[in-house]
């Protein structure tokens, strides 16, 4: 059992820097945890307190049932991989792999078995016996997890390890991670800075801020229900779309009434709405929840048509034709970004701009032009509300 768990543990630097406030956080066992923040949240302080590498200011630390506060690096049973490889540059990959086996005087039959072991989930057996300038950033890479595989640690702690390689090999790394991991069923403990690496590898994912741990959930919850703005505008690419406004209520229904639209409530979030009748509040809309559909003035006057082929999707929204035109804002679109299999549309409305994103097959992109004006559904069972002064959720 290889559970690592922080119980409210804080770091202040000798400057003064508070890196880490109170953070209580358990990866549990065989678990992949993602810590995914922006630069400077206090993620790395948080996995080198973890390696001893850091000491704690305040808290405990436990790896399995030991508490390791005062426990040097080299004996907590971890095995780190850092961003830049820190291979030993004048050692051969097969010498950088054994180097701490050796050094904890394992006997060599054991040494061997360990690295042909490792050489074969890596598929680094022809690059043993290169040294690391001989080695692409991917084959380093890869030298550089085997180092740390050989070692047979109870955790696994990765400091941002791909972050240094271009962005087709990342995606392929992130893979070839995700597998190791499912391969040794070892406890890992993973930092990003990169909120797409974390959704992609995390079976669960803790968003730091400010050295707190904002939430802590499987990928799925983090998007679907995000518990603040912070954690709302951090996932998602590109990210949510957020408008200030307040609540109103005019004929017994709810409406958020923007700078320049107005949306009518769901009847899904009505009940957590009603008390912030007059009250400011933010909306939050993903770019996918956004849909064109054709303007009435383009389409001759009748009811709205999807410009894309979203029927399935409008009828799943259950809306009917007045409460359709009730979530419609027309909109001018300002830009617009194919990305092959997605397109992503950039819009404005009064003075603010949001995104949609819509994918290539449902729109035809030759029929938007830059600069027109397009009339947009919001799907309101999707928006997300938020109170505007302690960003937390309401809905
Ligand atoms: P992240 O990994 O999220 O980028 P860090 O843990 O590296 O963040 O840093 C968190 C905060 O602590 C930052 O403000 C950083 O400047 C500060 N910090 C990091 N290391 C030290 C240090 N050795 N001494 C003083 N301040 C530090």
């Amino acid at each position: 059992m290889a559970k690592v768990i922080l119980k409210n543990v804080s770091k202040v630097y000798p400057n003064s820097v508070r890196a880490a406030s109170n953070v209580n956080l358990e990866v549990r066992d065989k678990e992949f945890l993602v810590l995914v923040g922006p630069s400077g949240c206090g993620k790395s302080t948080i996995l080198r307190m973890i390696a001893g590498l850091e000491d704690v200011s305040e808290g405990e630390i436990y790896i399995g049932e030991r508490l390791v506060n005062e426990v040097p690096p080299k004996d907590r049973d971890i095995a780190m991989v850092f961003q830049n490889y820190a291979l030993y540059p004048h050692m051969t990959v097969r010498q950088n792999l054994t180097f701490a086996l050796r050094l904890h005087k394992h006997p060599p039959k054991v040494i061997e078995e360990r690295v042909s072991k490792t050489a074969e989930i890596l598929g680094i057996f022809d690059l043993l016996d290169r040294k690391p300038r001989a080695l692409s950033g991917g084959q380093r890479q890869r030298a550089a997890l085997g180092r740390a595989i050989v070692r047979e640690p109870l955790v696994f702690l990765f400091d941002e390890p791909l972050s240094n390689l271009d962005a087709k090999f990342r995606v392929q790394m992130r893979t070839e991670i995700k597998k190791l991991h499912q391969r040794l069923q070892t406890t890992m403990l993973y930092v990003t800075h990169d909120q797409i690496e974390a959704m992609t590898m995390g079976e669960r994912i803790a968003v730091i801020k400010e050295g707190r741990v904002q939430q802590l959930s499987t990928p799925a919850l983090l998007y679907h229900q995000p518990v603040n703005k912070f954690v709302a505008g951090f996932i998602g690419s590109p990210p949510m779309n957020f408008f200030e406004g307040k609540i109103d209520c005019r004929e017994g229904n709810l409406y958020f009434q923007g700078a320049s639209f107005q949306i009518k409530v769901s009847r899904l979030h009505v009940n957590r709405l009603d008390s912030k009748e007059g009250k400011e509040v933010t909306l939050g809309i993903r770019p996918e929840d956004i849909y064109p559909v054709k303007s009435p003035d383009t389409s001759g006057g009748g009811a709205a048509k999807p410009l894309f082929n979203g029927a399935k999707l409008l009828n799943r929204m259950n809306l009917n034709t007045s409460s359709k035109e009730e979530n419609i804002v027309r909109s001018k679109l300002e830009l617009i970004e194919p990305m092959g299999a997605e397109t992503f549309l950039s819009f404005s409305v009064g003075k603010e701009s949001f995104n949609v994103r819509l994918e290539s097959a449902q729109i035809a992109p030759e029929k938007l032009k830059v600069g027109e004006n397009i009339d947009l559904i919001f799907n309101s069972e999707r928006c997300h509300y938020f109170d505007p002064r302690s960003e937390e959720a309401i809905v």
